[in-house]
């Protein structure tokens, strides 16, 4: 009998989720000898036995991968046999690394088990983890992940836990954060005002925050500001320290029992709210809820997901869970960042928070992902580029300004880093050298080109030329319509339609894009048509101030003789009269194609929004679910031209307006009119792709831009394009918003690469 021997390389999230274990398990079950180890790439097996064959190995390697891992490539080859007579695990190779470490994953069931057992020596103990749950991106501080290069560096294992870490066959062995009450971390409740530690017992916050007390809570990735979510008068506290009249706030419940008294949930929505990532999803309303998210017809509620908050729950069905930050700043992960401005009592523990990440926040529309924002529970996971568009450089993306992230790309491999807040805040621009600096230890990358927004004066833009290396420029819109061609596997060679709303990105003439349709492909576009430019009276300024672009749109549709409307009786005279002279002489009012501006418009003059918003969308977010809770069928849009005289063809949105206008003298409700004017968008999408489609023979679309957060319009425009035999791609596993400039810039940085090559 002749003896074989194989060796197999696995990619993938592969270390610190119990992969070593499960490889154990698997090669001694099937009677391999031989070993595993973590390596630079991922994870290499050596197995080998008399008449060894591999079919088997292979078939339970991919079918019964742990639940955290994820297999990404496997390659094998025969080799020499070493004449082993047993299975081990060998330690971390020291060498080259580039891996993947996991998202920090919600507490799994066998955990929860533990602390609910008063016989287990976990029984409420709320760092309670195993090789399937835990921290992961949080507290790693450098890689291999090993507990010494983590925030667990700190807690020394008692004898009990050290058994279980070296046990193959336990289910914590090598899981890194282990913990238990004799060794682990401890919680603390603190009293802001004094600083005077006043407890170490959970029921005390449960106490605390029944009492109506404003407490921060330390989580995974930062501090949330929680209070009893039943208690009005917490709420409206927590509302004014946070400087909040109305930006909605999230939720987070005890069990699916408690969010379905509060909102409706569909079978993926569950799912997704279950899953070990545990995001905030934005759920349709049960209830009024006017303190939570008024305006709005979404709720946002997430489920526990670690011990600490699951046994906070035990007592308290529901509370407020959002992030403790100072007004847009990032963030906070430090006890002294917290003071009696921002809470009554803190509670907080001794692991150090390496990383801070936001949580997650989803929709589900069309029974898929729509990311509104990206973090914690997702990230770092890698995105796999397509083969033809590998390359061995390395190359770092810097994002734009707004909603920013980072993206690296080595080995074949994206990484976006998680939401970083605007960059316009000093702030945030330190949370994003932060995180280049980690996530360049945690993969070991050097960048040698560099890629940014065309925006010659973003933060980022600037940060990427003093890099001094070669540094690339990509247009925003672009940018955005790129992003979900890397998740999608697309080869280059394709062109494809590219429909891109946002608020704004700088477009190649210098103006404020944002309603922009690019014939593209990976190399380059043509700008095929976009909306017609309209004034933005004052810049920035328009877009905390919808009614500014009421009047703009008013004078586009109307010239001199403006429409007497509701809405705009409420602007005292002398404020609407130096808008309008603004805009006659051209003072501070650029030009803008965007769509986001034209919601805003929208939405003021159907009284829908206040003249000045408080939160970035809120004016679109409250358009949406005004025609959201129209229940008679609509069918019927607004007037509009598409002028092809011109190139690129130019959208004529003012006839619309000028209906709009009709209606509300109508007396129409403002709910119908609001639908109507999402389904005008349809149709304009509509219309385009097909013209498109009969010039150029391009039947592949691509929605992107923070515009497609909204459900209504994405729903409709992604159902009508495919009934009409559209492919529509749009971003699933990335926001749609500012958050997928990253990736966008990458894919067009590794073309460029191709091409010169
Ligand atoms: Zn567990
Ligand atoms: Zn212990
Ligand atoms: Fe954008």
């Amino acid at each position: 009998m002749s003896r074989r021997a194989f060796r197999l390389i696995v990619r993938g999230t592969v270390q610190g989720v119990g992969f070593r274990p499960f490889i154990y398990r698997l090669a001694t079950s099937l009677g391999f000898s031989g070993f595993v180890r973590n390596i630079g790439q991922g994870v290499e097996i050596h197995l080998e036995k008399e008449q060894a064959l591999l079919d088997e190995f292979l078939l339970q390697l991919r079918s019964q991968t742990p639940p955290l891992a994820r297999i990404e490539e496997v390659s094998y080859q025969e080799i020499e046999p070493l004449g082993l007579n047993q299975f081990t695990i060998s330690r971390s190779s020291q060498e080259e690394s580039f891996v993947f470490i996991s998202p920090d994953i919600a507490t799994c069931q066998e955990c929860l088990e533990e602390i609910d057992n008063p016989k287990e020596r976990r029984y409420r103990y709320p760092f309670t983890n195993c090789t399937n749950c835990g921290p992961r991106y949080t507290i790693v501080q450098e890689l291999p992940y090993d507990r010494d290069k983590t925030t667990m560096a700190a807690f020394k294992m008692c004898p009990d836990c050290q058994k279980e870490y070296g046990n193959p066959l336990d289910r914590r062995y090598h899981a890194q954060p282990i913990a238990c009450p004799e060794c682990g971390p401890k919680i603390a409740i603190k009293e802001t005002r004094t600083g005077k530690k006043i407890s170490d017992s959970l029921a005390e916050a449960v106490r605390l925050l029944k009492k109506g007390k404003i407490l921060a809570i330390k989580g995974l990735g930062g501090f949330h500001l929680t209070c009893d979510a039943t208690n009005p008068i917490a709420i409206k506290r927590l509302r004014k320290i946070k400087q909040r009249k109305v930006k909605p706030l999230a939720l987070m419940a005890r069990d699916l029992k408690v969010i379905k008294e509060y909102a409706q949930v569909t079978p993926t929505e569950k799912t997704w709210l279950t899953s070990p990532s545990r995001p905030i999803v934005l759920l349709q309303k049960k209830k009024d809820l006017p303190e939570i998210a008024p305006f709005l017809d979404t709720v946002g509620i997430m489920l526990p997901y670690t011990p600490l908050h699951h046994l906070l729950l035990k007592d308290l069905p529901i509370i407020v869970a959002t992030s403790s930050n100072q007004k847009d700043a990032p963030i906070i992960k430090d006890d002294t960042l917290i003071g009696p401005e921002l809470c009554d009592y803190i509670l907080t523990h001794n692991r150090e928070i390496a990383m801070r990440a936001d949580d997650s926040v989803i929709k589900v529309v069309n029974g898929r992902l729509l990311f509104f924002r990206r973090a914690r529970g997702f990230v770092p996971f890698p995105q796999a580029v397509p083969e033809k568009l590998r390359s061995s450089a390395q190359i770092l993306a810097v994002g734009g300004e707004l909603k920013n992230t980072i993206s690296i790309y080595k080995n074949g491999y994206i990484i976006t880093s998680q939401f970083l807040g605007d960059l316009d805040d000093y702030q945030n621009f330190g949370y994003f050298e932060e995180t280049l600096a980690h996530l360049r230890k945690l993969f070991n990358f050097t960048p040698e080109l560099v890629v940014s927004d065309l925006h010659p004066d973003f933060r980022s833009s600037r940060f990427a030329r003093s890099l001094g290396i070669p540094h690339l420029q990509v247009q925003h819109h672009f940018a955005h319509s790129l992003a979900p061609l890397i998740e999608h596997q697309i080869a280059p060679g394709q062109k494809f339609l590219g429909i891109s709303f946002d608020g704004f990105g700088y477009g190649d003439d210098g103006k404020a894009w944002g309603g922009e349709f690019l014939i593209a492909d990976y190399s380059g576009y043509l700008r095929y048509a976009h909306l017609d430019y309209a004034p933005l009276p004052g810049g920035d300024a328009a877009a905390r101030e919808p009614w500014r672009m009421a009047v703009a749109w008013l004078k586009k549709a109307f010239g001199q003789n403006l429409p007497e409307t509701d809405a705009l009786k409420t602007i005292p005279e002398n404020r609407l009269k130096s808008i309008l002279q603004m805009i006659d002489k051209e003072l501070n009012t650029p030009l803008t194609s965007s769509v986001g501006r034209l919601f805003d418009a929208v939405a003021f003059l159907g009284g829908l929004t206040p003249a000045r918003i408080e939160y970035e969308a809120e004016a679109p977010s409250r358009l949406e679910a005004a025609a959201s809770s129209v229940q008679v069928r609509v069918k019927s849009f607004y007037s509009f031209l598409i002028k092809k005289d011109s190139s690129p063809y130019l959208i004529d949105f003012s006839p619309a307006i000028r209906e709009i206008i009709l209606d509300l003298q109508k007396k129409i409700r403002p709910e119908l009119i609001a639908m109507k004017f999402h389904l005008t968008l349809v149709q304009v999408i509509l219309e385009l792709a097909l013209q498109a489609r009969k010039e150029q023979g391009i039947s592949r679309v691509v929605l992107s831009g923070g515009v497609f957060l909204n459900r209504l319009l994405t729903q409709n425009t992604e159902r009508r394009l495919r009934r009409h035999g559209f492919e529509v791609l749009r971003p699933v596993l990335y926001s749609p918003s500012d958050e997928s400039l990253s990736p966008g810039q990458i894919a067009f940085a590794l073309n460029k690469i191709k091409l010169s090559t």
